[in-house]
């Protein structure tokens, strides 16, 4: 990959560059956040014309490496105000990578009320007026397109909700069925997109070579060596392939970290009702797909494909983090009014763990009773849906909908909600979400690895002592997977196994003729970090931004009545590498 792709929007040209020396060697979250450290001004407004939306694939990306597939999106964040990357799987990594392309960067901005395409297919890239798209959802967006372009492509899209500029609003990337199911959720993205007056971006990598591996035999043994280890791992190669990543839901609950009701109590009365165990049943039951990949070559397979009552496609997943967003978090015991909620957010596209955190806040606000799926549905697709001004506020994530309804029982850091496990019953992921760059985000340090799930070695979840180590340790590895194109699920056995760690960096000299080590990647992870800590600072970010809200240190969670507890000078010093 040695072309940037430039895209003004101001003046609606689009240039094809060869990447400059400083970008050499870097994909993913690392190119994204260079990109945007370097070239965007911590202070701009996220929407203006300053702002550069960056899109990446990873340094693996386009190979036959497994779990390969991840798409970065980086830019300064509507949301948290900071830098963000988040990260999408799909089908559109590999296909730009195909074609060559290290990153897309959108620059500038349309005229109000432009609305265009890029499309982008070997020796070929331009930009064309976005007809019969405005505000039309994701699916519709992409069988209007399909049309045109046909299904051997990939779509990059926003909805009605990156149009409207919302918060939440995600990026989606279609999946090997052609369907915008995978999104780059966190942070509001598409809202950055929908800023530029970009709908859609085509990728057609038809005609163009796979990407050049320098040491062909080489690569094939490092790949095979990462694949078998990703298979004889208990997680990425039994658990969740039978059951997906909502396996987490009554381990979680058991663990009582298990967010309820807006984080009022760490275990759910019906969390079996939403589990991971009776999701498989009605799949299998209605001719669902219980195992399913994302994209191509993925060995894991931890999607699924869920029908209605009727035995209709429905949606993907659901996966845990929604199935807990709008499950026990708002009190709805009900995996069909969860998979609703699901296919509303991927069409109207919104981050699905920012909006259930959105509707926890509203329902402790009295508007909405806890439990209440049918008003939960009736809002997102009435009132989110169509922009009306409620509808707004919710889109404009958990915060801001705190602030309208007059909550103060509000789960955010840096303005972005907690995901789906509490703090003070798991700490190692407080530390995380408190001190991430990218605001609350378990993908940043998942320390439910040691903390619960006994991979990597274990760190009790209840106790202070070694948190910071373990969070530490995981932001590291993780800004440096989240660079490669690899799936964060590879993580399991990279912790358990050398072989699949040693495999990663092996597959990378041996694509790219390099002599990396294990130093490497992690100086890599440390680099990652320092940049985006660097930007946070000049965007005007302080160690008091490192923080959880007061109430967990204050407010015991039932079963094991604990607090969030550990200390300001400690979270400081997580990045003292
Ligand atoms: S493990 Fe799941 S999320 Fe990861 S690449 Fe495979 S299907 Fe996609």
């Amino acid at each position: 990959m040695d072309k940037i792709l430039r895209v003004n929007m101001s003046s609606q040209s689009v240039k094809l560059e060869s990447i400059p020396a400083e970008y050499v060697g870097l994909g993913g979250r690392a190119l994204t956040s260079k990109i945007v450290a370097l070239e965007v001004p911590p202070l701009c407004h996220p929407l203006g014309p300053e702002n550069k939306l960056v899109i990446a694939p990873g340094l693996l990306s386009g190979t036959t490496a497994p779990c390969s597939g991840r798409l970065s999106v980086g830019a300064k964040s509507p949301l948290t105000g900071g830098i963000k990357e988040s990260n999408a799987g799909g089908t559109a990594a590999q296909k730009l990578a195909r074609l060559s392309i290290a990153a897309i960067v959108i620059e500038g901005q349309a005229p109000p009320h432009a609305l265009w395409n890029l499309l982008i297919a070997k020796n070929k890239a331009e930009l064309l007026p976005a007809k019969n798209l405005r505000k039309k959802g994701n699916y519709k967006t992409i069988e209007i397109l399909s049309k045109e372009y046909g299904e051997k492509v990939s779509y990059i899209t926003i909805g009605p909700a990156g149009e409207c500029l919302l918060s939440a609003a995600s990026v989606a990337v279609t999946d090997l069925e052609n369907r915008p199911t995978r999104h780059a959720g966190r942070g509001g993205l598409g809202a950055v997109m929908g800023s530029k007056g970009v709908k859609a971006i085509i990728v057609d990598d038809r005609g163009a070579p796979a990407p050049a591996i320098k040491n062909v035999e080489a690569f094939r043994q490092a790949a095979k060596t990462f694949a078998d280890a990703l298979r004889r791992h208990p997680i990425t190669g039994t658990g969740l392939p039978t059951y997906g990543t909502n396996i987490l839901t009554n381990v979680i609950n058991e663990s009582g970290g298990l967010p309820t009701r807006n984080f009022s109590a760490g275990q759910f009365e019906d969390a079996s009702r939403v589990s991971g165990e009776f999701q498989r049943e009605i799949i299998l039951a209605r001719g669902g797909v219980a195992t399913h990949a994302c994209h191509r070559g993925c060995v894991i397979r931890c999607s699924r494909i869920y029908m209605d009552k009727n035995k209709k496609y429905l949606t993907k997943g659901p996966e845990y983090e929604t199935v807990w967003a709008n499950g026990p978090n708002c009190g709805i015991n009900d995996l069909d009014v969860i998979a609703r909620l699901d296919r509303l957010y991927d069409d109207i596209g919104l981050d699905s763990i920012e909006m259930g955190a959105a509707l926890g806040v509203l329902m402790q606000s009295g508007f909405l009773r806890f439990g209440d799926g049918k008003g939960a549905i009736k809002l997102m697709r009435d009132e989110v849906g169509k922009g009306t001004p409620l509808g707004r506020t919710l889109g404009s994530g958990a915060a801001v909908t705190g602030q309208v309804f007059g909550v103060a029982h509000v789960p955010v850091v840096k303005r972005q909600a907690l995901p789906a496990y509490d703090p003070r019953a798991i700490k190692g992921i407080g530390v995380t979400y408190a001190t991430s760059p990218m605001g609350a985000d378990h993908t940043a340090g998942y320390s439910i690895t040691a903390n619960v799930l006994g991979a990597g070695g274990r760190v009790d979840p209840l106790r202070v002592e070694g948190q910071v180590e373990l969070s530490r340790n995981l932001q590291i590895a993780t800004a440096a997977i989240d660079s490669t194109g690899l799936c964060l699920f590879v993580a399991f056995p990279v912790l358990d196994d050398p072989a699949a760690f040693q495999a990663i960096y092996q597959m990378i000299n041996a694509q790219y003729g390099l002599s990396l080590g294990p130093d490497n990647i992690t100086s890599l992870g440390k680099a990652v970090l320092n940049l985006e800590r660097d930007f946070n600072k000049r965007a005007g970010f302080a160690p008091e931004d490192d923080r959880l809200p007061m109430f967990f240190e204050t407010e015991p969670l039932p079963p094991h009545n604990l607090v969030f507890n550990v200390a300001a000078r400690d979270l400081d010093s997580v990045f003292n590498f």
